[in-house]
């Protein structure tokens, strides 16, 4: 009889026949600027940690009182018996970080995106998806039974048509729901969430973005991009977001009217019936709401450091894409050069990974770096070194390039 597993070890061969499989790094000790990856001292130059916080003594403090006060595990999920004081403050204190009525947190930015826009559009309603979207807003969408469509990346144009054309076909759809990434994490490059939000506004159309790599980042002190563009709160209808990036910790959340967050914790399947977050977690997401409202000088570090690395490397005749953030892409082309590319800066001692097909499209193979606040420059110089070296010996750049 056929062993019915043998598909698993089947698949992954073939993924490692293809070297399309993950080879998992191993951080041996903290996220910090110079780590330790499998055993090596190297320079940190993709983590999500933007502003550092995740070694902030703030929020080791905060994360060790809670485990004293409050233990190591909540006990349940939210609606049951899982609900602390300290998950209700945390988001009484990101409302008001983010200027909105009020503010949910989910155990992930995945579980936000998967859980709530099943909610938001079902059966008769329509999605109007950014083509590039993250994949946790793509599952989201297929747990819904609503229509999708997608418009051309960025393109606030092409969104217009689709909405235009939804407006114009026989079946009318009872709602319309229009999601974007706020910051694409690929290309670093920012939505026209300002036109996205005028369209929503002129159909009649609910707005969400996905604000996982823009806050922390963009608008007023890093309130993300809401912030970033000016807009009207009642412009934007969910502003979802994670304390997985530059809040330094882990969990979703999202920001809106009081009336989405009753209908979202009410309706969810992903906050409804899985456990909430230990106190440790939800006092260190706590800890960097507080960091982020008195220590502005991590934002400002943030984009002084990208300013340089990016001049840098343009100087150096690097392609660096149409990064507009601390994601910055450095473009190779063949995703086996790339993933050269990467060794020779591990073995440099500088950790960027490469992003490769199927990614990204065919020919599209980067190296993509993530700006961190707590690099100095001499850091930022060794780095720019590595990638000059390395970059002339692959042939990335030309050898006479200054
Ligand atoms: N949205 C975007 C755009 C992301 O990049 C990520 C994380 N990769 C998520 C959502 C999911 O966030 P989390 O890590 O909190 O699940």
């Amino acid at each position: 009889m056929r062993d019915p597993t043998s598909f698993l070890g089947e698949e992954y061969r073939e993924l490692v026949r293809q070297d399309l499989d993950w080879k998992l790094r191993v951080l041996g000790g903290p996220s910090t600027p110079w780590c330790m990856v499998d055993g090596k001292k190297v320079l940190m130059f993709c983590s999500n940690n933007y502003l550092g916080l995740s070694n902030h003594p703030k929020l080791k403090s905060a994360a060790l009182e809670a485990v004293k006060n409050y233990g190591a595990g909540s006990g349940s999920v939210r609606p049951i018996a899982g609900n602390m004081d300290l998950h209700m403050e945390l988001e009484r204190r990101l409302a008001k970080f983010k200027g909105a009525e009020a503010s949910l947190v989910y155990q992930t930015g995945y579980a936000a995106n998967s859980g709530l826009i099943p909610q938001l559009a079902g059966k008769g309603d329509l999605v109007v998806s950014d083509e590039l979207n993250h994949g946790s807003i793509i599952d989201g969408v297929r747990l819904s039974l609503a229509e999708r469509r997608v418009y051309k990346h960025g393109d606030a144009d092409d969104l217009s048509r689709v909405l235009d054309e939804a407006e114009g076909s026989s079946t009318a759809f009872r709602r319309i729901l229009i999601i974007t990434d706020g910051v694409f994490s690929m290309d670093g490059d920012i939505a026209p969430l300002d036109r996205v939000a005028a369209l929503g506004a002129e159909h009649g159309a609910m707005v969400y973005v996905d604000d996982a790599h823009g806050e922390g980042v963009l608008g007023e002190g890093g309130r993300g991009i809401v912030s970033h563009f000016r807009l009207p709160r009642d412009r934007v209808h969910v502003e979802m977001g994670t304390f997985s990036k530059a809040f330094g910790v882990v969990g979703g959340h999202i920001s809106g009217s009081q009336d989405l967050v009753n209908f979202a914790y009410n309706k969810s399947r992903t906050w409804l019936l899985s456990g909430s977050h230990p106190p440790a977690v939800a006092a260190a997401c706590l800890a960097a709401v507080d960091v982020l409202e008195s220590e502005p000088e991590h934002v400002r570090r943030l984009w002084e450091n990208t300013q340089y690395f990016k001049k840098a490397m343009v100087d150096l005749g690097f392609d660096i894409g149409k990064s507009e953030t601390p994601i910055t892409p450095v473009m190779v082309g063949e995703s086996a050069k790339a993933k050269q590319l990467s060794s020779r800066l591990f073995e440099a001692g500088v950790f960027a990974l490469p992003i490769v097909y199927p990614m990204v499209a065919q020919g599209r193979a980067r190296i993509r770096t993530i700006m961190n606040a707590a690099l100095t420059k001499e850091d930022l110089d060794f780095a720019i070194g590595a990638f000059e070296t390395a970059g002339k010996e692959l042939r990335v750049v030309p050898r006479a390039a200054s």
